[in-house]
């Protein structure tokens, strides 16, 4: 009895350890919001396999803690999705990332579309679409510049009235992708009827492709759906020129990953972007 009782003790001043944690985490967090210090948004270079030319970038959001250091959008996401904080952490992301294309464009430094990812809480918000416009038409960004990536699990929930929201995004001009593609469940025929333009192949399929003959197979089967439904693709994570060299082989045309580039603070996105326009 006193054994257990004392193993009970532990394991509640163990999860209040960790629930103290997360709320610290989401105080610190609502902090960096409001006063606009310790978040960044960094951008990743999308670049076509053939040439390794910028065709559009992805916003990643990062965050230094000033005690912490460097904490993982993962985890911070997740705390930000549990509380009420996503609403605003994403429009901020947003709106940062906007801002950054409007400039981009009035140099006339060209780029494609800005893609940002999207939660599963946050789009489920009441008028998101709305907040979603508001905030491209505040930029002055068009809405064909923008790209929202979907987690796969996300864009398949039925009955949430995700669909209905996809569907009211892409009424507006904004462009959709599925991001981490192969690791949910979808079932084509569902596929189909989501109104969505592109896919991206989840990293974990490209990690081990030039040694994995299963990965291989699947990625190939990937490139051969998105053909067959006229929808773009994108490969994550390509680290290796034997990837790359499979998927172009395969036929897909676009990738993201540490062979070309990893995610950057914008000043260095933007110097790469010079160089592409003098070249
Ligand atoms: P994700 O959307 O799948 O983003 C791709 C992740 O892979 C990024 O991690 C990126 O830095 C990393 N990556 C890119 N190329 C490579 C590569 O060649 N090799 C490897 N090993 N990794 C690569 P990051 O920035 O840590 O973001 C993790 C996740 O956090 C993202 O996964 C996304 O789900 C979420 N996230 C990041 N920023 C935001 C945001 O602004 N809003 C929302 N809702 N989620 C975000
Ligand atoms: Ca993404
Ligand atoms: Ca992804
Ligand atoms: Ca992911």
């Amino acid at each position: 009895k006193e054994r257990g009782k004392n193993t009970f003790q532990f394991y509640t001043t163990d999860m209040n350890a960790s629930a103290l944690e997360r709320l610290r985490l989401e105080y610190a967090l609502h902090r960096a919001l409001a006063q606009n210090e310790e978040l960044e948004v960094w951008y990743q270079p999308k670049v076509a396999l053939a040439d390794g030319s910028i065709v559009g970038a992805e916003a990643l959001v990062r965050w230094t803690h000033p005690e912490l250091g460097p904490i993982a959008p993962d985890r911070f996401i997740a705390i930000a999705e549990e509380s009420s904080l996503i609403g605003m952490l994403g429009e901020w992301v947003l709106a940062t990332a906007c801002s950054a294309l409007r400039s981009w464009r009035e140099r006339g430094l060209l780029m494609g579309r800005m893609a940002v990812n999207i939660s599963g809480r946050q789009l489920k918000l009441g008028g998101i679409v709305e907040t979603i416009c508001r905030i491209l038409d505040d930029a002055g960004v068009p809405h064909g510049s923008l790209e929202l990536e979907v987690t796969e699990s996300v864009a398949m929930e039925e009955g949430s009235g995700m669909i209905d929201v996809l569907h009211r995004l892409k009424e507006q001009g904004i462009y959709l992708s599925i991001d981490d593609f192969g690791t949910g469940y979808s079932s084509l025929a569902y596929l189909k009827r989501l109104p969505v333009s592109g896919l991206k192949i989840d990293r974990s399929f490209i990690m081990d492709l030039h040694r994995d003959s299963d990965d291989a197979a699947i990625t190939a089967a990937i490139v051969s759906i998105a053909q067959s439904l006229g929808l773009d693709l994108v490969a994550e994570g390509v680290e290796r020129v034997e990837q790359r060299d499979f998927l172009l082989g395969k036929g897909c045309t676009m990738a993201q990953g540490y062979f070309f580039s990893p995610p950057l603070p914008r000043a260095e996105f933007e110097a790469l972007l010079v160089e592409q326009a003098g070249r």
